[in-house]
């Protein structure tokens, strides 16, 4: 197998593929390295309803067109772990496997984990009312009660969203103080629909064929609240530990990048939610995957190679 590449590409899942298939398309040689299964985190979702142009579309055959696209394209993807790695030369090593890849240009684009809750229940109950995404699936819950779990940015964020179609939003956090801005305090505090439980923690989610209710937890005292959706807002964590000798990451572990998904390294960028950026979405990892695999054009043919 070939072992030079003009870009090689970190991660199969939708900032990874798009930008395979854009690579490509610039008539540059692509080599896609996935250590799982190629799709990413969107591979166990049932209902896709917000891209733009599929009006309803499963995780597994959004990430299945994708790959069939990039492949057919002409573009390799390998499934191994990475070993060893070399982005600061003009030439940048990648050791996958047995063989050791040589790449004009890198797209890291590894995607992010949301954190669990690790209680009782969440895991039985993921996809049928527990969910990490109220923008993905808050539609689903139009008119009922749900809850958010969380004290930062993204849960007051989540609730004040949710609180514009849902009937009632509990918002459970365990402290007293909120992480998150004061002016999102503020807002869900006056937000009629917007129910606080703080000090709070969630100990068993149940239900039958959907989630009916959570239980919560002050100081050893339990109660149970009727909900039929679970929104999990407790932060996520970038799937990027390996590069964090290389790139510059902001506190939360993010790779710092604009808009135009260039990291500090010359030849090195990143795309998807592994990237530091506002809206964590398909939308954004596939525009991410065009703007980085543009980048890797432009750099090659401004480069002496
Ligand atoms: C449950 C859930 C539902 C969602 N629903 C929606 C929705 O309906 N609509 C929407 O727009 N967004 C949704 N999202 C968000 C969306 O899935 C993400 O924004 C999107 O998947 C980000 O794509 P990505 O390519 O950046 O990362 P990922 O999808 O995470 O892909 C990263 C890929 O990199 C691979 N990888 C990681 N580390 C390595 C390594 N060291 N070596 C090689 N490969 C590696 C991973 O295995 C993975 O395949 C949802 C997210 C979740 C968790």
């Amino acid at each position: 197998m070939n072992s030079n590449y003009d870009i090689v590409i970190i991660g199969a899942g939708t900032a990874g593929l798009s930008a395979a298939i854009y690579g490509v398309r610039a008539g540059l040689s692509v080599l896609v390295v996935e250590n799982q299964m190629h799709g990413g985190q969107i591979i166990n979702t049932p209902d896709i309803v917000n891209y733009p142009g599929i009006e309803k579309i499963s995780g597994y055959e959004f990430a299945n067109q994708l790959y069939q696209h990039a492949t057919n394209l002409g573009a390799k993807i390998i499934y191994e772990e990475i070993s060893d790695l070399n982005l600061l030369g003009r030439i940048k090593t990648i050791t996958a496997g047995t063989q050791t890849y040589y790449a004009k240009t890198v797209i890291i684009a590894t995607g992010a984990k949301h954190r669990d809750l690790g209680c009782s229940g969440e895991e039985e109950w993921k996809g049928r009312g527990v969910s990490y995404c109220a923008i993905c699936d808050g539609n689903f819950f139009q008119g009922q009660d749900v809850c958010v779990v969380g004290g930062g940015n993204t849960a007051l964020e989540d609730a004040l969203y949710l609180s514009k179609f849902c009937r009632t939003v509990h918002l459970i956090h365990r402290s007293k103080q909120f992480k998150a801005s004061p002016m999102y305090v503020q807002q869900a505090q006056n937000t009629n629909n917007i129910v606080f439980h703080l000090e709070y923690e969630v100990t068993k989610i149940s239900g039958t064929d959907q989630v009916q209710q959570v239980m919560i937890s002050h100081k050893g005292q339990e109660e149970t609240l009727s909900v039929v959706g679970v929104f999990v807002a407790i932060g996520s964590q970038p799937n990027n530990g390996m590069f964090s000798r290389w790139v510059e990451m902001d506190k939360y572990g993010y790779i710092v990048a604009g808009e135009d998904c260039k990291t500090n390294i010359p030849g090195v960028f990143v795309a998807g939610d592994t990237r530091t950026k506002k809206v964590r979405q398909l939308v954004t990892a596939a525009a991410d995957g065009a703007v980085a695999a543009t980048g890797c054009a432009n750099f090659i043919s401004h480069s002496f190679f």
